[in-house]
């Protein structure tokens, strides 16, 4: 039985997660869950999983979570807030699924990964904000990094590492979001469309991200660290059936590509039970009925997102860190209808235009900088009322 512990249970990531071990009760043994104020949620879970140890942030929900956990499991670890979080990290289990969303989940992942857990990876943003640490740092523990982002993990299923020469690109496949096709004014733009995404349904910062392409600009980032490739190697491809969801490009003139369902439960499932395959999904995927598979080059002058990332990219370390951190608050600031939908990527260029790149040594460093970073954020999204 694999021993794991869940960060971020209750989102979208952690729900599939929890559907597809409930698929095949004898082979994983929840012993962890983490969510941020969704208590409810959380103790059904842990009552239902049987769990040891579990975390609430929010301490307003702490005194409820414990009392109803421990009239059914006594022995039940429950902690709250972030050093909660920790202490539970520092356990070291067969696996941790890092599905907390933004850079909140970086440290927890850091400090699971030094504790010698495997990860299972959702949590994009603290790959591309720990950027080449968080893989030295996965490399000097000896611990696997599996990614569950699906253009990550059908590229790492078809990565030859044995022929890493060989590889002439990527592709990471983008359904297009909401707006690949509609003209409508990006300042006009309602909450409730952007998080009405055609393919899949994830958690609202994703949903906004994928609606603004930043999603995919960070894919990009996160598949070049996660890849160890050049930036020149990675392409993007709007495919808006989302059935293929990544191609390897190899010098021979193959390209290996995976396809499957718009179902995040399949790459969990393969995450969950590598390096072997578990039967998972009996429908199968029926590409008669798909029909057709479409494919188009992104649209950089409609979604400017995509050169943004890049241009961060190019700049270094401490530029992507800034772009995640103006990212996040822009897009909490347009779920609160402080901002319009226009105003996002502009104000994340705002943001690395204020600050001058420098090198990133530490994980403290990520964070300061992430920081300060949010506060130029906050400054222009206020004046932007
Ligand atoms: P979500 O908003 O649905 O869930 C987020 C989870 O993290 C919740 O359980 C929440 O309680 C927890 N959380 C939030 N802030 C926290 C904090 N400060 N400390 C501890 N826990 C906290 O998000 P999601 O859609 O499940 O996405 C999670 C991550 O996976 C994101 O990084 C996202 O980019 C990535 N991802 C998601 C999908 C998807 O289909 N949803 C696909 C690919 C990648
Ligand atoms: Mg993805």
């Amino acid at each position: 039985m694999k021993k794991i512990a869940i960060f971020g249970s209750t989102g979208s990531i952690g729900i599939n997660s929890i559907n597809v071990i409930k698929n095949n009760p004898n082979l994983f043994e929840v012993d962890t869950l983490v969510a941020k104020s969704n208590h409810r949620l959380l103790i059904s879970q842990a009552i239902e999983l049987k769990v040891k140890n579990v975390v609430i942030i929010d301490e307003e929900f702490y005194q409820e979570t414990k009392s109803e956990i421990n009239k059914k499991l006594p022995n039940c670890q429950v902690l709250s807030s972030f050093s909660g979080l920790i202490e539970v990290a520092k356990i070291k289990y067969d696996l941790v699924i890092s599905a907390i969303v933004g850079i909140a989940g970086m440290i927890p992942s850091i400090t699971a990964i030094q504790a010698g857990s495997n990860i299972a990876i959702a949590n994009k943003e603290s790959i591309v904000c720990g950027a080449e640490m968080f893989i030295e740092e996965a490399k000097k523990n000896q611990v696997k990094i599996i990614p569950i982002d699906s253009e990550h993990n059908a590229i790492f299923q078809i990565f030859e590492k044995e022929n890493l020469d060989k590889i002439s690109s990527i592709t990471l496949t983008a359904s297009g979001g909401p707006f690949f096709n509609s003209n409508i004014d990006f300042a006009d733009i309602s909450v409730a469309q952007a998080l009405n995404h055609p393919n899949w349904q994830m958690g609202k910062k994703i949903s906004i991200d994928s609606a603004t392409m930043m999603n995919k600009g960070l894919e990009m980032i996160e598949a070049f660290y996660l890849f160890e490739l050049k930036q020149e190697q990675i392409n993007i491809l709007i495919h808006p059936q989302s059935i293929i969801h990544g191609i390897v490009e190899y010098s021979d003139g193959s390209n290996l590509a995976v396809m499957s369902k718009p179902d995040m439960r399949i790459p969990i499932s393969y995450s969950l039970n590598y390096p072997i395959r578990t039967a998972f999904d009996q429908t199968k995927l029926d590409l008669t009925k798909i029909a057709k598979l479409e494919f188009f080059p992104p649209n950089d002058k409609k979604f400017s997102s995509i050169n943004l990332c890049k241009e961060a990219l190019r700049n270094g370390h401490s530029s992507v860190i800034s772009l995640n951190a103006a990212n996040e608050i822009a897009v909490q600031s347009f779920l609160e209808g402080k901002i319009s939908f226009d105003k996002i990527v502009k104000i994340i260029s705002q943001v690395i235009e204020k600050i001058e790149a420098k090198k990133i040594t530490s994980f403290a460093e990520i964070i300061d900088l992430d920081k300060r970073a949010r506060e130029i954020a906050d400054e222009i999204v206020a004046k932007n009322k």
